[in-house]
């Protein structure tokens, strides 16, 4: 009987010992496993953290606009860009805002929405106003392939692209128009010449002048504007500045005006101090001044008189030339730097004018870093400032 309690006893104590040493060893296990299982998962969440923000820093980075949108159109995600381009604070929180909201474009909306219901990516030009100013994207819409599917829109500026194209068309049909008028005057009269030729010598010679005027405009105008095409060709380098005492270069502008000075009657005073120098570009200059002080002849009575000064403003160089003719009347004030604008276009034409001589002082003024501008009222003359830095 002793025995058998024994025996219960020992057996007991032995099923004891056996599944504690199990429970140790299974604990061991476990905790091995989930130790193992913690460093996975703080591995994973490392490695998810490191790909969030290497994600972050290539949409921060990116000068593409981005957005990527729910399958309701709502926002989930967008880059600091596109934040830029559609006017919000990039701290403002966006997310789960609809992109109508976001971007009140309803075409961009039923961009997105066509890529939802199509399941195909659309590319499309969007053409926004803001604050009067014209903003043009390119964009590009693609699905998203979450569950429901979703948009991601990415949309390039291109204003600058279009505006430059603007440029350019706006720049040939200028050209076009410019050339036109000489073109057809000299066709005019040499088909006059050769159909029934003047028995007149001097009907001939009368002709023949309006077809010389013509062609000289036409050469002014491609030799202008061939100034201009160098100005504004990027590749070449900024023209070198020199110091240069200035009377001998406004010497040679009124040389260069002397002549249809005279033609007029023209008196021209030039008020230059001995000995005042500035770092300039000779020739550039000496045209800059040419072109003014032919402007000043130009749009002037016979019998005027031209005023040319140069002195030194603090650390700047002052040039004015000021005349007593027809003026500018305020509205055009503004424009008469763009290539072609004239107030008067009869008037430009017939004094020999191009449209173009302002835009190349414009021009020549930035190649110094200077500015050019104009004081003036209809009727009582013009005075215009060339400033350069000294
Ligand atoms: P243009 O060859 O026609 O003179 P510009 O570019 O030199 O071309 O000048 C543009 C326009 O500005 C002229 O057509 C003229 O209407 C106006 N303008 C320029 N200079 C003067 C001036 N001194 N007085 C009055 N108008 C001027």
């Amino acid at each position: 009987m002793a025995a058998g309690i024994l025996i219960i006893i020992g057996t007991c104590a032995g099923l004891y010992y056996f599944s504690r040493r199990v429970s140790v060893l299974i604990e061991a296990k476990l905790n091995a496993e989930l130790d193992a299982k913690t460093q996975e998962l703080q591995m994973s969440s490392a490695e998810a953290e490191t790909e969030s923000r290497r994600r972050d820093a290539i949409l921060n980075s990116m000068f593409d606009g981005v957005i990527a949108l729910d399958s309701s159109l709502n926002i989930i995600l967008v880059n600091p860009r596109i934040c830029l381009l559609f006017g919000h604070a990039p701290e403002k929180k966006v997310r789960n805002m609809s992109l109508l909201e976001f971007s009140h474009s309803a075409e961009l909306d039923e961009a997105a929405q066509t890529v939802i219901t199509q399941n195909q990516p659309c590319e499309l030009n969007l053409k926004r106003f803001v604050s009067g100013n014209e903003q043009h994207f390119q964009v590009y819409a693609a699905p998203l392939q979450t569950l429901p599917p979703g948009v991601v829109m990415v949309l390039r500026d291109i204003s600058r692209l279009v505006k430059l194209e603007q440029i350019r068309t706006d720049f040939v049909a200028n050209v076009s128009h410019e050339l036109r008028t000489p073109i057809q005057v000299i066709q005019g009269f040499s088909e006059t010449i050769l159909d029934s030729p003047p028995s007149d010598t001097e009907q001939l010679r009368y002709f023949a002048g309006i077809i010389k005027r013509n062609a000289q405009s036409m050469e002014s105008i491609t030799t202008d504007l061939l100034t201009l095409v160098s100005f504004e060709d990027e590749t070449t380098a900024r023209p070198p500045l020199e110091k240069a005492a200035l009377t001998p270069l406004f010497a040679e502008a009124s040389d260069a005006v002397l002549f249809s000075a005279r033609n007029k009657n023209i008196d021209i005073t030039t008020d230059c101090p001995p000995g005042l120098c500035a770092f300039v570009h000779r020739s550039l200059f000496v045209q800059a001044l040419v072109n003014l002080m032919d402007n000043a002849i130009k749009y002037s009575g016979n019998n005027s008189r031209i005023f040319v000064s140069a002195f030194q403003d603090k650390d700047t160089l002052l040039v004015e030339v000021k005349d007593k003719g027809i003026g500018i009347p305020a509205e055009h004030k503004d424009r008469i730097f763009e290539r072609f604008y004239r107030v008067d276009r009869a008037r430009s034409r017939e004094a020999g004018g191009t449209g173009l001589g302002l835009s190349i002082v414009r021009h020549i003024a930035l190649l110094h870093r200077g500015t050019i501008e104009v004081d003036s009222h209809a009727g009582e003359g013009s005075v215009f400032r060339l400033r350069l830095p000294l």
